[in-house]
């Protein structure tokens, strides 16, 4: 998770009240440093994530899904962003992205840059999520993705589905359990990448 999109959605939950604000930050701690996901589980019941690699973006996908949490994605590069609800038995990240891209293929925030208030955008839109759930308000993003470019500041929203045959949330699932997600990623720990 980069250091922006997390204050900037820690700020955004801030303004909902402490409490909600603190779960977030234990919640994402906990994934980020891999903890007892069950641990995780207590402190909040909707999970948000804004990790820059793809291992624990698939990590803490996968761990939404066995926990059947909702989860809030969101991610950003240059002056891009998205963001979505997975719900469970809704679909997942996977059925979007089945597999990650070749190590190196995509560069990450630190290697590409992105635009700081950016962070705070998408971070938001998030904690909006987040809000609205807990609540129990509006319509949710769930299939949907919201894209937003800040250049040209419009957004624009694609309908997106549970793809039946996803190896988490499919008819048959065949992964079932956490996984080793630096060797399914083909990268290093995440914890050494800065
Ligand atoms: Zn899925």
């Amino acid at each position: 998770m980069t250091l922006g999109l997390f204050l900037g959605t820690l700020l955004g939950a801030m303004s909902l009240g402490v409490p909600i604000a603190f779960a977030l930050l234990l919640c994402a701690v906990a994934l980020m440093w891999h903890l007892d996901l069950f641990d995780a589980q207590i402190i909040a019941q909707n999970i948000l994530n804004g990790a820059d690699n793809f291992a624990v973006r698939y990590l803490v996908n996968d761990a939404c899904v066995f926990l059947e949490k909702p989860l809030v994605d969101g991610s950003i590069l240059l002056f891009d962003g998205q963001a979505t609800t997975y719900l469970p038995g809704k679909g997942c990240y996977r059925c979007l992205y089945p597999t990650p891209p070749p190590p190196g293929m995509v560069p990450s925030c630190a290697e590409a840059g992105v635009l700081g208030a950016l962070c705070g955008t998408i971070g938001s839109i998030q904690a909006t999520e987040v809000l609205k759930l807990i609540l129990g308000v509006g319509e949710s993003l769930n299939g949907r993705l919201l894209l937003y470019d800040a250049l040209s500041m419009e957004t624009r929203t694609v309908r997106i589905r549970r793809d039946p045959n996803c190896v988490v949330c499919g008819e048959n699932p065949t992964v079932t359990q956490l996984i080793d997600y630096d060797e399914f990623c083909g990268t290093a720990p995440a914890w050494n990448e800065g």
